[in-house]
């Protein structure tokens, strides 16, 4: 039998009705010119209205910017700057500022970013949540939330404005808490997609699934952190879903891209925002289809446009047509940015990171999360994984060690977990040279998250 043709990303008639294409198709050479001319206009605006890129780039005129290409020659602005140098990035006076949203620090000064948008910057993010509801829903749909609400202009307010106007129904829940509420709202609401963080959307099924809650739902799009794998598998398997993909950044203006029914690399918001990738090293722009560093360019931002800014994530630009017929840039998924060394402190080993340890534990049946943590140590280190499963809720016939305890011997869970390291090499090697120890606890009939940072990281701790 024939497959059904794929829609195209709804994000490309989209995108050519903001740039005043001709038609509903674009061509990238239409898109090229479109976005030329906003980077001129953005290093123009930038360079007038606030300090830093008046002193940043003083030396270019946006004249000189002839072709897309002729943006390498622009420095880059890194996270550094935007946290240490905040309000000098602010174009517009304090009073036209609707929100600031503060991004806790990964490095060790302690001081956040803050991204400031003005009203009209947070209807630019509306306008591509409506844009890619039509991949994930019907008008009339319902759609479960779980991402923050409550403030006006947080992630999951201005998504689901989005969402309405788009003609479909969301359903605000937030971060999910107490399992058991969160699906009772699925079922009683009605619910037909779910937009969430990977692992709580995962965490969810295998709940609904360990109390036996049979569930179909049209489509789930999973946000803010990688995708393993295996949790995309999971979820089609248990509620017979499509699952989308979407890749964002609250200094992007939170919507960056997001994957059409062909799942193959995320479509960009390019009317709002240039892509470029690069070397890393070098910061030179890679070839085609080389992978890099993702940096981009805001093309319609007021509040705090930013230019040439590196993210820290990796990936490449998919060179060959989409399966859906869009001729716009595609994404490759990205995997988790953290990498650690496994070994003794004396002499780091094999790098490790969180999504290679997702795609192992998370097939095993029953967890739901864990926690990895790596201790360095003389001569070896030592990796301990918490995880959480939903094995022996009350109504489980699991057989459980014990609750809340590290059993001993160890559970079949346990030993579940300890193979499915096994299979990762970077452990598997370290652990054969004798150079890595390591520990698994479980802690079972789990039926609620603990609040989390949104991207899941392998936690360091002292010697
Ligand atoms: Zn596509």
């Amino acid at each position: 039998m024939k497959e059904p043709a794929l829609k195209r990303t709804p994000l490309e008639s989209w995108i050519a009705g903001k740039i005043a294409s001709s038609g509903a198709l674009l061509h990238p050479d239409e898109l090229a010119a479109y976005q030329l001319q906003k980077l001129r206009e953005t290093i123009e605006y930038a360079s007038h209205r606030g300090p830093f890129y008046r002193e940043k780039l003083r030396e270019f005129a946006p004249a000189e910017l002839k072709s897309l290409s002729d943006l390498a020659r622009l420095p880059f602005t890194s996270c550094e700057e935007l946290r240490d140098e905040n309000p000098r990035f602010l174009a517009v006076s304090q009073d036209e500022i609707s929100r600031v949203v503060t991004l806790s620090s990964s490095g060790t000064t302690g001081t956040p970013k803050r991204v400031f948008f003005t009203a009209d910057d947070q209807q630019l993010a509306v306008d591509f949540f409506q844009c890619g509801t039509g991949n994930l829903a019907a008008p009339g749909d319902r759609v479960l939330v779980l991402l923050p609400w409550e403030t006006p202009g947080s992630v999951g307010d201005l998504l689901a404005q989005g969402i309405s106007r788009f003609g479909a129904v969301p359903i605000r829940h937030g971060m999910i808490c107490g399992l058991a509420e969160a699906l009772e709202r699925l079922t009683a609401e009605k619910i037909r997609s779910v937009i969430g963080l990977p692992v709580q959307v995962f965490a969810l099924a295998r709940y609904a699934e360990a109390v036996g809650a049979s569930l179909r739902l049209r489509s789930v799009a999973l946000v803010s952190d990688h995708v393993p794998a295996c949790i995309v598998a999971e979820l089609k398997r248990l509620w017979h879903c499509e699952v989308f993909q979407h890749y964002g950044a609250t200094e992007m203006g939170l919507g960056g891209g997001v994957d059409c029914q062909a799942h193959a690399g995320y479509h960009l918001r390019e009317a709002d925002l240039y892509f470029e990738i690069i070397d890393p090293e070098s910061g030179q722009p890679s070839l085609p289809g080389e992978p890099g560093e993702v940096v981009f360019t805001t093309l319609t931002r007021r509040g705090m446009p930013l230019i040439r800014y590196r993210t820290g994530d990796f990936s490449r630009m998919l060179t060959a047509p989409c399966a859906c017929g869009s001729l716009l840039h595609r994404l490759q998924p990205l995997k988790s940015r953290d990498s650690i060394r496994l070994g003794p402190l004396e002499a780091p080993g094999s790098p490790l990171t969180m999504a290679m340890l997702d795609e192992a534990l998370f097939p095993v049946p029953g967890v739901i999360d864990f926690e990895a943590t790596l201790r360095r140590g003389q001569g070896q280190s030592t990796l301990t994984i918490a995880a959480q499963s939903v094995h022996g809720l009350p109504n489980d016939d699991a057989v459980v060690p014990g609750s809340d305890a590290i059993p001993s011997p160890a559970s079949p869970l346990e030993q579940a977990l300890r193979e499915a390291l096994g299979s990762v090499d970077a452990i598997d090697c370290e652990r054969r040279a004798g150079r890595l120890a390591v520990h698994i606890g479980v802690r079972y009939g789990v039926d609620a998250l603990q609040p989390r940072a949104e991207k899941r990281m392998i936690t360091e701790a002292g010697p």
